[in-house]
């Protein structure tokens, strides 16, 4: 196994992304209680005491919320940036085990190379990252306004993909949120569409892409079933059907993917 991944939970009520080698286990996100994340990673191969890291995306509650608490019970540390430090919420608590990152700047846990990258949303100091171990690469990007030039270059060559697909764009402009909300989501800072996933998606394709996952989908301007025709949309070209895809989900854990150089 060169790299494993497998989304715990995906969506506006909390996201996490387990990543693993053979001796380095990591989350991207920690936005379930600790107990919750504990649970689901009964279904995972990995004990959350066995966990190196956690690294840390941005500051939103959906993205933080149990990063504490797993933090100090596990006794393992939390990557963030500066800013993200700076606007991370009172509850999570204090963090004695901390280390700065930089986007631009790669670093290593353990055997796992993290290399984060700016992206457009309205946090403080908001990163994607690519992991890289072995010769694979796994990126994970959600909660982005917009695929800026930057996005596609890091995400290209990846043979993995966490990418957000958040909302369908009639269903938030026929849905219930308020006018504001509504042009924050849609705005360079707020959440990627479906139609700017699909098409990141078509530019990111490359003959060794193994696996994508569909994330972060809102619970009201959006639907699986939305998601998955567009992805039946893809496998109708033949470029496509080399490549697994599924949905995150908020309620249950997804299949864990291995991802191998080569294979
Ligand atoms: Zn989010
Ligand atoms: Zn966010």
């Amino acid at each position: 196994m060169a790299l494993y991944f497998q989304v715990l939970a995906s969506g506006s009520k909390g996201n996490a992304t387990l990543v693993c080698s053979e001796r380095t286990r990591i989350l991207v996100d920690a936005g379930l209680s600790a107990k919750e994340l504990s649970r689901r990673l009964d279904r995972a191969p990995v004990r959350p005491h066995e966990l190196d890291g956690i690294v840390l995306s941005h500051e939103h509650q959906d993205h933080v919320r149990g990063c504490g608490t797993l933090s100090r019970r596990c006794g393992c540390p939390v990557y963030l940036s500066g800013g993200t430090l700076d606007h991370l919420p009172s509850q999570v608590g204090t963090l004695p085990h901390r280390q700065i990152f930089q986007s631009g700047k790669g670093f290593a846990i353990g055997d796992l190379l993290i290399h984060p990258f700016a992206i457009s949303h309205d946090a403080g100091e908001p990163a994607g990252f690519v992991i890289e171990h072995d010769g694979c690469r796994l990126g994970i990007c959600t909660d982005l306004g917009i695929a800026t030039e930057l996005v596609k270059a890091r995400l290209s060559g990846c043979h993995g993909l966490v990418l957000e697909a958040n909302h369908d764009l009639q269903l938030l402009i026929d849905g219930p949120y308020p006018w504001e909300l509504k042009q924050r989501i849609r705005g360079r800072h707020g959440h990627l569409s479906n139609a700017d996933s699909f098409a990141l998606l078509e530019i990111l394709h490359h003959v060794d892409l193994r696996a994508v996952v569909l994330a972060h989908l809102s619970e009201v301007n959006n639907h699986p079933r939305l998601v998955i025709e567009s992805i039946q949309g893809l496998q109708v070209e033949d470029r496509w059907r080399g490549v697994s895809f599924q949905v995150g989900r908020q309620q249950d854990v997804a299949q864990g993917v291995e991802l191998s150089n080569g294979s």
